[in-house]
């Protein structure tokens, strides 16, 4: 197609328009004194109009994506400019436009609001695109057609021999929404754009920038397209303020795409373990779509617990389905917890006595083997009058970490003991610290004796002992045995009252409990002068104890036992 083609698909009406220009466009010259658009003439950052070009804004764009300014729109989200598409190039009421399903929701909506015919095709069941039912589904009204690529929300990509095929075959303008592009292992079509002068490509500064709260969207195309884009356009679509953050943010960060992406595969495999999600669709983007036996259920949940995911499981093509954005690791780890607790069945802290659901007892799954019986893993519920606790370990440290306990300096110790014993760990503790921190610390401790316990199993193969540690001046050594003894010793004294929010008495308490739980040989002594090190030293030997002593790697052959059992 060549700019005379696109023509003959733009409405007459624009065709006919001449657009809004302002005295400053045809001002030659450098003008000092502004008396041209009735603006305040009093300096307070923000008096003056901005840029209706966003010239400055559009060659940093231009720098960055390796494309001459003049291809490049600039909305005020991409929203705008898949309204401007039907604006531009639909009649209401006789044009149509062409979109996959299940896709994004503002093609349809945009269609709505300008009285255009929105055609929806289906996707495959694999989420693939149909290509032979889009391009049947086009007549001679038919003017746009988008594609979202990355889809959202099914999360995958479309090859690009099959998108270059469909905007050589369609005859009107193929949008195609790269709005997740930078989270995509494939590339980008805007090398595309000079040999298809049909072709509209979306992106946004909303997703891997992280400037969705400013409202920065690109559409990139021929000149010819931007021109009309640019003739419709509100003068002032980007405000000035908003120009000026963007430079800022362009010129000294770099879309956050790495920790995304890593983020999103730890929490794709997280996720497909867990019983009861039944697919984790492969994605390209910021978010996985998951299915799973009750969504409804899954998306109360997660809702009770704080979290909001897209419920798309009314969606056609969806059912079954919640989209999950990709949060900090922070809030991926709590969002795997809530749906491991749902998994598991386990009713919120505080309702019944005590339930342990040991990962090795499961039953088998679809494919009729036992996929958990490697994993060394166990939840453990507890309930009383005074506390409400959970635990789920992992010894073997696949799974996600979360802990909080409401009491801080006790939740940093029990990082600790994840940081160094390589144990994931996810405890939520309720207790009734109103009375004060002593309930909530000894039965999380009664709770993780029994979790790492309903863990380890037989015990086969473990190595059984522990560990000593120098932590600054002070040193902690930690004696740790799972044989199946029961002892306690310690041997550490602190003169202050608290460390933090916590009681130095329940240290050795919280130990001591432990050790009572786990059914272990636990011997602490601990010397120094700073108590904080002194005592955040016992928390890593501890977990360096337990990392040694949970071990397989060196006895895997037996139990480590002359009486060959434990
Ligand atoms: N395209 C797709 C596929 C999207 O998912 C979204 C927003 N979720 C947008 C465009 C809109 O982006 P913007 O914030 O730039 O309007």
């Amino acid at each position: 197609m060549d700019t005379k083609d696109i023509e003959r698909l733009v409405r007459p009406n624009i065709l006919a328009m001449a657009p809004y220009s302002t005295a400053r466009d045809e001002c030659e010259g450098n003008p000092e004194i502004f008396l041209d658009a009735n603006e305040s003439p009093y300096d307070n950052g923000f008096n003056r109009y901005p840029d209706p070009h966003q010239k400055k804004l559009k060659m940093k764009v231009a720098a960055i994506k390796g494309i001459g300014a003049e291809h490049i729109f600039i909305g005020n989200g991409s929203d705008e400019a898949i309204d401007l598409a039907y604006r531009v190039f639909c009649r209401p009421g006789i044009d149509n436009a062409i979109s996959i399903s299940p896709t994004y929701g503002m093609y349809g909506v945009a269609a709505a609001t300008n009285d255009v015919e929105f055609r929806e095709v289906p996707l495959r069941k694999d989420f693939s695109l149909d290509e032979e039912a889009l391009l049947a589904a086009a007549d001679e009204n038919s003017r746009l057609l988008f594609i979202c690529c990355p889809n959202n929300p099914t999360g995958n990509s479309f090859p690009k021999e099959q998108l270059l095929r469909i905007i050589s075959a369609f005859k009107g303008i193929v949008v195609i929404d790269e709005a997740y592009i930078d989270f995509s292992s494939g590339a980008s079509l805007l090398a595309e754009l000079d040999s298809h002068r049909n072709l509209i490509i979306l992106q946004t500064f909303s997703k891997a920038w992280g400037m969705a709260g400013l409202r920065v969207g690109l559409a990139f195309a021929s000149p010819y397209i931007t021109g009309l884009f640019s003739n419709v356009k509100y003068p002032y679509n980007i405000n000035g303020l908003t120009q000026e953050i963007v430079m800022k943010k362009l010129e000294t960060s770099v879309p956050d795409t790495v920790n995304i992406v890593r983020e999103r595969e730890r929490a794709a495999k997280a996720l497909s373990e867990y019983r009861g999600i039944m697919e984790v669709c492969p994605s390209d983007a910021n978010f996985i779509l998951v299915k799973c036996v009750d969504p409804k259920g899954l998306y109360k949940t997660l809702i009770r617990n704080g979290i909001i995911v897209r419920d798309r499981s009314g969606v056609r093509g969806c059912e079954g389905c919640l989209r999950i954005s990709i949060g900090t690791r922070k809030e991926n780890d709590r969002m795997l917890y809530t749906v491991g607790k749902w998994s598991s069945g386990l009713s919120p802290a505080g309702t019944s006595e005590e339930r342990t659901v040991s990962e090795t007892a499961v039953s088998p799954d679809e494919t009729g083997t036992d996929r958990t019986a490697e994993r060394r893993r166990a939840t453990v519920f507890r309930a009383t009058s005074e506390t409400g606790i959970t635990i789920m370990t992992d010894l073997d440290g696949k799974g996600p970490c979360f802990i909080s306990t409401g009491i801080g300096f006790f939740d940093h110790m029990l990082d600790q003991i994840v940081h160094h014993s390589g144990i994931s760990m996810l405890v939520d503790a309720k207790g009734d610290l109103c009375v004060d921190e002593h309930h909530t610390i000894e039965d999380t401790a009664i709770v993780l004796g029994k979790a790492v316990s309903e863990a380890l199993g037989s015990k086969a193969g473990i190595a059984r002992y522990g560990f000593v540690l120098p932590m600054d001046e002070s040193e902690a050594s930690v004696l740790l045995d799972f044989g199946g003894r029961i002892d306690f010793r310690w041997d550490a004294e602190f003169s202050r009252e608290k460390i933090g929010d916590m009681p130095t008495e329940m240290f050795r308490h919280f130990f001591k409990s432990f050790a009572e739980s786990a059914g272990c040989n636990l011997h602490i002594c601990a010397k120094g002068e700073n108590e904080h090190h002194k005592i955040e030293g016992i928390f890593k030997a501890f977990a360096r104890a337990l990392k040694a002593a949970i071990s397989r790697d060196a006895f895997p052959y037996s139990l480590p036992s002359s009486k060959g059992v434990l």
